[in-house]
């Protein structure tokens, strides 16, 4: 009758069932010795598992759930060079500040000798990629440790955490009368800036010549775009968003000054920084990309952030959300709004007249083959408004985020602070994997790479495949890094000689046909070199919402190069 009431528990089931507790809902990874179990175990819990081609992408698609839900997603991998792989992803999350969770498998508690299979010393590798990493010493604190985990994750400024589970642990059992019960842990605390900042904030602002408001990631993770909206409608203030900031307001908005941003940053007198940080995705903030007099006003959780590169003006400590209320409330109570017809706002929307005009005339041209503006212009066209744009690469990232658009918060997802090459499948396949469990069609995946970037992770095409996710892949593909040479130089240079002594380290295979890698596992592929076929091939992606589609996009190899005029141009504010 006694062993009728005890239950049993193994270490995979404990947790599975704490990071349940703990509302994490999505596990990416690779299974494999000792952890096969625990994915087991999560899917029994509930818990929804993406099996991934690379730890690495696993940790991505992982970290994008935290950044698009606010709650860690979980990465599980394997002793040793599983736990290194997803390192990149750790380091990735932690850069960007996304709550992500790693589960590592490692060697049994008794191996810790030399030699024993994928042996490494996990928890210490993890520490400078993490917030957090520890080893339970025992099955009974296994819910604390990842409930600390969890929490670690969220609080304060996100980040990675890391929990290893002994390879004998996995299997050990526990009477759960044992263990002691944790439960979910809340959302963060939201703090309030000092109100003394406040009022300064507003009077800075109020005495602002040319003002600008600059919108981060931070402002998008913090959910801060129905304040935000109505501080800026009611300000009258001008806006720029970060790569990611793109979308916390939309990118048509009348007040976003993107086209104009390198006057912006450079005549602002006095900025309003939400969420971003001061790092070289901003220019450091310094001259020669800003006025040396510029007045920051400088919103962010992280204290330790205040004052890195510029020392602000005004430091609001605080949660973004809360902040934009705080200011609301101070603008609001008398009324004051940013005029429109002022000599700064005529200055930026004369810049951005004469920014547009360019680029559209690059746009419009329809010579095969095709240019990066030309292909931008007409994918523009035909994503739908409320699409997630995942973008890498180099020049396909830096122009795709000048011409499509973003309409909504937490929309885009990108190489990110540390701009890393690789990340974009990982990142669809979160997304898409929430999409898709929400039960109706849901938003559309659009990922934009370069090939190369594609090639970081272009084996997770199966994955998609595999559990049928219907993003649409688009690959501009200019057969190289930066850039490459055209199929006939190619073969010339082949018969030359040693490829490998002469090939630009560059260079990719020419017009190499990723279309087939996706037509390989199921997928459709598409190669496209004309207009005509793109708008044809993106239309029918569209529709499709069965399978993912890949579009091979032969452009110029030198489309860059022959711009580089214009980049010149464009550079002199
Ligand atoms: P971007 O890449 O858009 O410039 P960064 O990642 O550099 O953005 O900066 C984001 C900043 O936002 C970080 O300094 C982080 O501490 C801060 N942050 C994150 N969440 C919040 C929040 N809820 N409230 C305030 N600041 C936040
Ligand atoms: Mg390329």
């Amino acid at each position: 009758l006694l062993l009728k009431v005890m239950e049993e528990l193994t270490g995979a089931q404990l947790i599975a069932e704490s990071l349940k507790t703990q509302k994490v809902e999505y596990m990416f990874g690779i299974v494999g010795v000792p952890v096969i179990e625990v994915a087991m175990a999560a899917q029994a819990a509930g818990i929804k598992y993406v099996g991934m081609r690379n730890e690495q992408a696993a940790c991505y698609a992982a970290s994008a759930i935290g950044y698009l839900t606010g709650r860690p997603g979980a990465c599980l991998v394997v002793s040793g060079p599983g736990l290194i792989h997803a390192l990149g992803g750790m380091a990735n999350a932690n850069m960007n500040c996304w709550p992500v969770i790693v589960i590592g498998g490692s060697s049994d508690q008794n191996q810790e000798t030399a030699g024993a299979f994928r042996r490494f010393p996990q928890v210490e590798a993890c520490r400078l990629y993490s917030k957090f990493s520890a080893r339970p010493s025992s099955l009974e604190v296994i819910p604390s440790v990842v409930e600390k985990a969890v929490r670690t994750s969220m609080y304060g400024r996100p980040g990675a955490c890391y929990v290893d589970i002994a390879g004998d642990m996995v299997n050990a059992k526990v009477d759960r009368s044992k263990i002691r019960v944790v439960s979910c842990c809340p959302d963060p605390p939201v703090s309030l800036a000092n109100h003394g900042a406040v009022a300064d904030a507003i009077s800075v602002l109020k005495m602002a010549e040319r003002p600008l408001v600059i919108i981060g990631k931070g402002a998008a993770y913090s959910r801060a775009e129905t304040a935000l909206r109505e501080f800026v409608e009611l300000s009258g203030l001008p806006f720029l968003p970060t790569p990611m900031g793109k979308g916390v307001l939309p990118d048509d908005h009348p007040n976003c000054v993107a086209a104009a941003r390198s006057r912006a940053l450079l005549q602002a007198d006095v900025i309003l920084l939400l969420g971003a940080r001061l790092n070289w995705i901003l220019h450091f903030g310094l001259p020669p990309r800003f006025d040396p007099n510029v007045k920051i006003i400088q919103v962010d959780l992280c204290a330790e952030e205040i004052g890195n590169n510029v020392r602000p003006a005004v430091a609001l400590l605080g949660d973004i959300n809360a902040v934009m209320a705080q200011l609301l409330q101070g603008i609001r109570n008398d009324g004051w709004k940013y005029g429109s017809e002022t000599a700064w706002w005529s200055s930026l929307r004369n810049k951005m007249a004469a920014n547009a005009k360019i680029s559209k005339s690059l746009a419009l041209q329809s010579a095969v083959p095709l240019n990066y503006y030309t292909v931008f212009h007409h994918v523009s066209q035909l994503l739908p408004h409320d699409c997630i744009i995942v973008s890498e690469g180099a020049n396909t990232m830096d122009i795709g985020r000048t011409m499509l658009y973003n309409y909504l918060p937490r929309h885009r997802l990108d190489a990110g602070t540390f701009g890393t090459m690789g990340v974009g499948l990982g990142f669809a396949i979160a997304a898409a994997t929430l999409e898709k469990n929400k039960g109706d069609k849901g938003r559309r995946i659009v990922c934009v790479e370069g090939d190369s970037a594609f090639g970081f992770s272009g084996m997770e095409v199966e994955t998609m495949c595999r559990y049928n996710l219907p993003v649409v892949i688009i690959v501009v593909n200019n057969n190289g890094i930066y850039s490459g040479v055209d199929p006939e130089t190619w073969k010339e240079m082949a018969k030359m000689g040693n490829l490998t002594l002469i090939a630009p380290p560059v260079t990719l295979l020419p017009e190499a046909r990723y279309d087939e890698v996706m037509a390989a596992f199921g997928g459709k592929g598409y190669l496209v070199r004309t207009v005509e076929e793109l708008r044809r091939a993106l239309e029918l992606s569209l529709t499709d919402w069965q399978r993912p589609s890949l579009l091979n996009v032969l452009i110029d190899p030198s489309s860059d190069r022959k711009q580089q005029g214009f980049f010149i141009k464009k550079k002199e504010i």
